[in-house]
């Protein structure tokens, strides 16, 4: 169980060079569509914005370089960075105050900072594909390990939706399923109240501000069987108020556990 396939030097190797043509085949033939598509509408790349160089990649080799991921310590509950040795929660978390069961994030938001914010408001959807790829390639394993059923984007309300055109949490659920392979659930939470952009509240009023802002839609009775454990993918961690007050609402539904993926964390947002 779970041995790699490889040449093991016995069996139809006629068949499995078919096989291996075959598959060789529809690599190049998807590697040459790909192309084709990307001398009509040329990757931006998500750090600099400028046309990916070398041409094919989704990042420039030289922005690879900045990006920075969350490096441990690491705070045991929401993920973010801890600049003492030997602790295991951040200041936050060890006063146990969070909803959800664990979370990871994936850059430090300095050093994405203005790439999440045209991903969010400028029309770059086109970044989630390499974000989704990252987020699996960083954090395959914690997501192996949190097993969830279903990955739930942080909703927006209906009116900003209307405004911006899409939810950058969706663009990047979607495309954390598909390199994850694990199914996206876009319609069983909806934030109901259109609230004050968080960057501009404390935490308490943060706190005050998402109070019954999500709700579970429909009737939903056998949510828990269906999906006993989710995972929730949003932009950015900071107070975690958006992830408890969503979790929070999951659990009351009757799902039992609760993580959440973001692509960048940082303090004081
Ligand atoms: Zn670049
Ligand atoms: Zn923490």
């Amino acid at each position: 169980m779970g041995a790699r396939s490889g040449p093991q030097g016995t069996g139809p190797q006629e068949k499995v060079c078919g096989k291996a043509d075959e598959m060789n085949w529809r690599k190049r033939s998807g590697q040459a569509a790909r192309a084709c598509v990307q001398l009509l509408f040329p990757l931006r790349c998500p750090v600099c914005d400028d046309i990916v160089s070398p041409f094919g990649e989704k990042i420039c080799l030289d922005c690879m370089r900045k990006l920075r991921y969350v490096a441990p310590p690491r705070c045991l509950k929401c993920g973010k960075h801890i600049e003492e040795e030997g602790r295991e929660y951040c200041h936050d978390c060890a006063k146990g105050r969070h909803r959800f069961t664990r979370g990871r994030s994936l850059y430090e938001y300095e050093s994405v900072a203005k790439s999440i914010y045209r991903f969010k408001y400028g029309g770059r959807r086109e970044y989630a594909d390499f974000y989704g790829e990252e987020v699996a390639r960083y954090l395959g394993g914690f997501l192996k390990q949190a097993h969830p059923a279903g990955i739930l984007p942080i909703p927006l309300h209906a009116r900003r939706l209307r405004k911006r055109g899409y939810n950058q949490a969706e663009l990047l659920a979607d495309a954390i399923g598909r390199y994850m392979g694990l199914p996206v659930y876009r319609k069983i939470v909806e934030r109901v109240r259109d609230t004050t952009p968080m960057k501009l509240l404390n935490p308490q009023e943060r706190q005050n501000n998402l109070k019954k802002a999500f709700h579970i839609v429909g009737n939903d009775v056998k949510l828990g069987e269906r999906l006993p454990c989710v995972l929730l993918v949003d932009d950015i961690y900071t107070t975690g108020t958006t992830m408890d007050e969503v979790a929070g609402t999951l659990l009351d539904a009757g799902v039992k556990e609760v993580y959440f993926v973001t692509l960048a964390s940082g303090r004081g947002l």
